[in-house]
Formats: C-alpha cells, structure tokens, sequence
C-alpha cells in the first residue's frame, strides 16, 4: 500500500491551479452545511496516563455549527470547524517540552503524544507521528493557492492542521498542528 510519504512526494508534480479554484470553492461551500452523518469510527481511547485502550469502534461525534460555537470559544470554532490557522509563535504548546498527551478540543479523542513532538522552529507544535494512526485522518487539501495534505480528527472530523514530508526520523514526517484545536493533559 502506498505511503502517506509516497503520496507526499508524488503530489509535488501536480499542477496546482485548477485545483486552487475548485479548494476556494470549497471551503466557501462548506459554511452552513448540514452535519456530516454519524457514522460508525474506529479510534484507539487513551486514558489520562497515557495508556492505550482496545480499539473502539464508536459513532462520530456530530454537531450543528450553533452547538459547536457553544463547546467553543471563537478562535477554537475557526480553526477546528472552518479549517483557519494560528498566527505561528502565539500559544505555549510550540515551545513547550512538558510530557503528556494532546486531545482534540472539540471531542477529547488523544491524537498526539509529547512522545512524537520536535522543535520544527515554525512557530506551530509539531509532531513527526499521530498517537496512533486511528485516531486521525487525512484528505488532500488544494485551499489557499496550495496542494496540501490536512489532518483531523477521526472522531468528530475537526481540522487540526497539515502534514508535510520534511519531519525528521522515525517517519520523515510533519505534522504541522494548530494548538487551537488541542488540549494539553499532563503526564
Ligand atoms: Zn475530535
């Protein structure tokens, strides 16, 4: 089966215009779109200590945007619902080294661990891995003039950000995350 690294690098060749059009649409389509239906997911739980439980398979977590921008604060609605960006070096979680596991924000699905996290000097918290391949996934995103791979939450299909090919060792990869779609537990 290809790689998500293959499929990283294979993407570089494409002609991104067209496809930048249709992104813009897109993005501009989604506001005010029903929810998605909740379907049946598989997610690996994590307790508060780190430790992982059997796979689980479980419904997705769904909401309408009012409910949301309820659980939300308005910088968290943006980025997790409607795919926008932290300004880079704003928050702690880019520089921080403390030990734990980051949740998603809008569900408390463990998608990343301080285990996998590197200091990739741009400003966003950064992760060579997800805590388990599970509990995220990934689409091809062409929005913004740009043909980028994004990542979100397998259980409630919150955006959390990118995930480039230049991450250092084990994996070579990058996941490029927003810290207004995580919350951090300590460990
Ligand atoms: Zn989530």
């Amino acid at each position: 089966m290809e790689s998500l690294k293959e499929i990283l690098s294979r993407r570089r060749a494409l002609v991104i215009t067209p496809f930048a059009f249709a992104g813009i649409y897109a993005l501009t389509s989604r506001k005010g779109d029903p929810p998605p239906p909740a379907v049946d997911v598989t997610i690996i739980p994590f307790d508060d200590h780190g430790n992982p439980q059997p796979a689980t398979k479980t419904k997705r977590i769904v909401h309408t945007d009012a409910e949301w921008k309820k659980l939300l604060t308005p910088g968290q609605f943006y980025v997790t619902r409607r795919e926008s960006t932290d300004t880079p070096y704003t928050g702690t979680m880019y520089k921080s080294h403390n030990r734990g596991l980051f949740r998603c924000i809008c569900c408390s699905n463990a998608v990343f661990s301080s285990d996998a996290k590197f200091d990739s000097a741009t400003g966003w918290p950064s992760f060579f891995a997800p805590i388990a391949k599970e509990n995220i996934a990934t689409r091809r995103d062409t929005s913004m003039m740009m043909d980028r791979i994004e990542v979100h939450c397998t259980l409630c299909l919150a955006h959390l950000g990118h995930v480039f090919d230049d991450g250092p060792e084990p994996t070579g990869l990058r996941y490029c995350i927003n810290e207004s779609s995580l919350r951090f537990v300590a460990l």
